[in-house]
């Protein structure tokens, strides 16, 4: 028999691994899975492939290595694994979260790229050190097999100074690299590739507004391929509103905070802002929108106030980068939210005929996981749903990586 070259796509979070095996010529997914809670007494490891069911166990698995080398030995299981020999794998792609100003694409992993990438631990030390942490291990276990980082800050490399500078002095960005570097950048390459296709245009003839919605959200403005603007930032924080993150605030609000808690722990501020704020800080009930959404059912007025700022909070963004573009082709909705919430959709879409963007309402309500046109026949603007796949783009990266260099 003959046997299939696969690409293994490995994204360490701060607390957990998950991993997708694809083929590499047919890009066919075959084995995936999460081990989460790493360090924790309720540490888990649930995995599925194309013949056996989902299993979950609990184990002891105290760091990214000892994760890295259980996912590693259950994909050689004999009986349940979806590899023979670790040669089988021609290339590993990692996600990493921050490439910083020095990485604007994919790269081959060498000593120096490792050195690197420890640069912006400062900058995303919840992330970068699990990515890198990621890296090691596959060394580890896989000698000699290469390595791709595919960043969630490259696709955003293009943006102009003037999109990406903040206007604090100028030494700040000289000294301490703080500008605008966006994030899910892989997510929003994606779905603008497949929007041309949709769209059948060739994407270097479009103008399109991508719209991640998920538990962290950010919106592009995407012209000819090439990212001008986006609403994440130096971290991302900064944007719309999101599950438990603030988005935009007055940054006067923080020194005030601190003054009047007399807290100026990082601690403090951090989880204010990135774990109580967003959909869970003004509801008061959960980060989930469709939490939410049941909540505004049964008249609950914080939970539709909460979703009015989202949706009010995008709608921003996407009418701003319509001017910045001077008119768009196509505005995409992804991610969790943006895939399966009609009402998110059609809230954010409200009142915006003025720009050409007008919803097919009962298009708009068809529950799908394919991607689908849900603009009017009158709408200037297409309106798409289109499934993200950040996996599926990381192999596909890993793969031109790996030929580039051979
Ligand atoms: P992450 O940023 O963690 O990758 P996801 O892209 O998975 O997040 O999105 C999670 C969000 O998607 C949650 O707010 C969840 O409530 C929302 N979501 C998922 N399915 C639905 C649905 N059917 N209706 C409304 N919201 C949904």
């Amino acid at each position: 028999m003959e046997i299939l070259k696969k690409i293994l796509v490995v994204n360490c979070g701060s607390s957990s691994v998950k991993y997708t095996l694809f083929e590499l010529a047919s890009e066919k997914k075959v084995d995936w899975g999460i081990v989460e809670c790493i360090g924790l007494p309720e540490a888990y490891y649930k995995r599925q492939n194309v013949n056996t069911n989902e299993k979950k166990d609990y184990l002891k698995v105290a760091n990214h290595r000892e994760a890295i080398e259980l996912i590693i030995k259950n994909l050689l299981d004999e009986k349940v694994g979806s590899i023979v020999d670790t040669n089988e794998i021609a290339v590993v792609g990692h996600r990493v979260a921050h490439g910083g100003v020095k990485f604007s694409k994919s790269v081959l992993v060498t000593e120096k790229v490792k050195e690197d990438l420890k640069e912006y631990f400062a900058i995303a030390p919840l992330h970068n050190p699990a990515n890198y942490a990621g890296v090691l291990a596959i060394e580890k276990m896989l000698p000699g097999i290469p390595s791709v980082l595919v960043f969630d800050t490259a696709f955003h490399q293009t943006m102009p100074d003037y999109a990406y500078m903040y206007a604090i002095p100028y030494e700040y960005y000289e000294k301490n690299h703080i500008r605008r570097y966006g994030f899910h950048g892989t997510s929003h390459n994606y779905v603008s590739r497949m929007a041309a296709k949709m769209l059948e245009k060739p994407l270097n003839e479009l103008k399109l507004i991508t719209a991640h919605l998920g538990n962290g959200s950010s919106i592009a403005a995407i012209d000819k391929g090439r990212v001008i603007d986006t609403s994440m930032g130096f971290t991302p924080l900064q944007g719309v509103v999101m599950g438990t993150r603030c988005g935009d605030i007055d940054p006067a609000i923080i020194p005030y905070i601190l003054k009047q808690y007399k807290n100026d722990s990082d601690t403090f501020l951090n989880t204010l802002m990135n774990k109580r704020s967003g959909l869970l800080g003004i509801s008061g009930l959960s980060s989930d929108m469709r939490t939410i959404v049941k909540a505004i059912k049964s008249g609950n007025k914080r939970a539709k106030l909460a979703f009015e700022m989202l949706c009010y909070s995008v709608k921003k963004y996407i009418s701003a980068y319509y001017g910045v573009l001077n008119g768009i082709d196509g505005l995409v909705f992804t991610a969790g939210i943006g895939e399966n919430s009609p009402f998110v959709r059609e809230k954010i879409c409200s009142n915006l005929h003025a720009l050409g963007i007008e919803l097919d309402l009962k298009k708009n309500n068809v529950i799908s996981n394919e991607e689908r046109l849900i603009s009017s026949s009158n709408s200037k603007v297409k309106i798409m749903v289109i499934p993200t796949n950040e996996e599926l783009m990381i192999a596909r990266e890993s793969k031109i990586c790996l030929y580039k260099c051979k």
